[in-house]
């Protein structure tokens, strides 16, 4: 394996932001920024990275909170899937929860099933995997076995379908579909909590059985 990923839980919920990098190039992603814009840059400098692009499973204020400061201070391109367009509109929520926020950018980059962005000589493949929320994706680096999913899979749990735009029946089929197709010993960056593998999740997983 090749790819850097440094892990960093921010925010009241422990929302991890994922920073992928090229160590060849230095090139980097930001996925989903979710606070706290100084320190996530701060660990790019501290990695010797050079961020080319911030990228958003989806669009729930605990992933975005970062982002306006993030492309404030280093004008690198936003991603989401369009479908999740209204969400960021109205701040992943935040209103609805009493969090106060500040407004994020609109996407530069609409994303759609199967685009594949280039970060250095990583290939990230877009998976569309909603019911989470109407456009949720997970990005796959395939050579190095490794998918960011947010919050559709964790270790031991899936994403929740209670919230405005979720649906049970539409993430377990992204589950089954898009993300337990995988190779067994693909690495699982979720959105909250300890990494796992697809392997681990098909055999262990209770929502899964
Ligand atoms: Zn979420
Ligand atoms: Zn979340």
């Amino acid at each position: 394996m090749t790819a850097k990923v440094i892990i960093l839980p921010l925010g009241p919920i422990q929302t991890n932001c994922y920073l992928l990098g090229d160590p060849a190039s230095g090139e980097a992603a930001i996925i989903d920024p979710g606070w706290d814009a100084p320190q996530v840059l701060a660990a790019v400098k501290k990695a010797g990275l050079r961020i080319k692009i911030v990228l958003l499973t989806h669009a729930h204020f605990d992933h975005i909170g970062g982002v306006a400061g993030i492309v404030e201070a280093t004008g690198v391109p936003l991603a989401l899937h369009p479908l999740d367009l209204p969400l960021l509109r109205e701040l992943g929520g935040a209103k609805a929860w009493g969090i106060p926020m500040e407004p994020c950018p609109e996407p530069d980059i609409l994303l759609a099933p199967g685009q594949v962005l280039e970060i250095g000589s990583l290939k990230l493949e877009i998976l569309f995997v909603p019911g989470h929320t109407p456009g949720h994706v997970a990005f796959y680096e395939r050579r190095e076995g490794i998918v960011f999913g947010g919050d559709v899979l964790f270790r031991q749990g899936i994403g929740r379908t209670d919230l405005p735009g979720g649906n049970y029946a539409t993430l377990m089929s992204s589950l089954r579909e898009q993300l337990l197709t995988l190779p067994d010993d693909t690495i699982v960056y979720s959105g909250h909590g300890e990494p796992t593998t697809i392997g681990d999740e098909r055999r262990e997983n209770p929502f899964l059985a």
